[in-house]
């Protein structure tokens, strides 16, 4: 009987020390669960667009409460969720979306010369890769892939095969500008409503062979606007809104521009498909 009870005991008292140092250990190393990290995922969308920049709406909680994304950064909840956000942390929310995704293209169907037939996959970037069928290298090749990656379904393919921005459902996200092959979306200030609808670096006999809407690199918006806020790169006028944030700086630049490629957003507003 002695024989089994001591094994039995020595037993029982290994369960014991292991039993007691779990619970200290457990109760050591416990992870507190900051609470308004809860309190955040409840208010938050919890669609895990990824468009804040984190992986996830619970990555995206748990970052704010770390102060790595601010208290506005769910693009997809827009004004509501960013001051309910706001609100569980106690601080106060810069709301309403200050920036908006343009088409830096004009050269839809009526606009840009068309000089192949394509019957490959239907995606932009499968046209892209064989450089495109319009005359343009730079043009939009308006095969969808910017409308069908944006989260937000702000992109609208137009009846001259340009995607035309919904700007009230825009984020900013910017999904678009790293979907386009062409890098024709740019993410823009709200204020500025006059923009350069063009990313062509051909010069101007070339673009005037196949685009009358591109840029011709004349550069005389340069010489009617003040200062260096429009500058040449290369062939193709840039625009530096940071040294204006004034659209009637742009005026002058709109009205003269020969080829019209300086357009303004909210001509664009209203799309009749949207
Ligand atoms: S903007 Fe870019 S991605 Fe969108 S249709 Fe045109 S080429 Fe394709
Ligand atoms: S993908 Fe482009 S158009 Fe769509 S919401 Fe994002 S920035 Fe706006």
């Amino acid at each position: 009987m002695a024989s089994i009870l001591i094994p039995v005991g020595i037993l029982g008292g290994i369960a014991l020390f292991f039993g007691i140092f779990l619970v200290i250990s457990a109760e050591k190393f416990k992870v507190t669960m900051d609470e308004r990290v809860e309190k955040l995922i409840d208010v938050l969308p919890g669609i895990d667009c990824g468009a804040c920049g984190a992986p996830g709406c619970s990555a995206f909680a748990e970052g704010v409460t770390k102060g790595e994304y601010p208290v506005n950064g769910c693009k997809a909840g827009g004004e509501e969720v960013a001051t309910a956000v706001a609100e569980i942390m106690g601080v106060e929310a810069e709301v309403g979306g200050e920036e908006v995704a343009v088409l830096r293209c004009l050269g839809g169907t009526d606009v840009a010369k068309r000089v192949a037939d394509y019957n490959g996959i239907k995606t932009c970037a499968a046209l892209h890769l064989l450089g495109g069928d319009k005359g343009c290298q730079y043009g939009c090749l308006g095969l969808n892939d910017c409308v069908e990656a944006c989260p937000f379904d702000a992109l609208v393919m137009g009846e001259d095969g340009l995607p035309y921005v919904i700007e009230e459902r825009c984020t900013a996200c910017g999904v678009c500008v790293g979907t386009c092959p062409r890098e024709l979306f740019e993410i823009i200030s709200k204020k500025q409503d006059i923009y350069l609808a063009c990313r062509s670096y051909d010069d101007a006999k070339t673009v005037k062979q196949v685009c009358s809407r591109g840029c011709i690199g004349c550069s005389l918006c340069t010489r009617v606007t003040l200062g260096e806020t429009v500058t040449m790169d290369g062939n193709l006028a840039s625009v530096h809104w940071d040294k204006i944030d004034d659209n009637s700086i742009l005026k002058p630049a709109l009205e003269k521009c020969p080829t019209k490629t300086y357009i303004k957003r909210s001509e664009l507003r209203g799309f009749k498909n949207a």
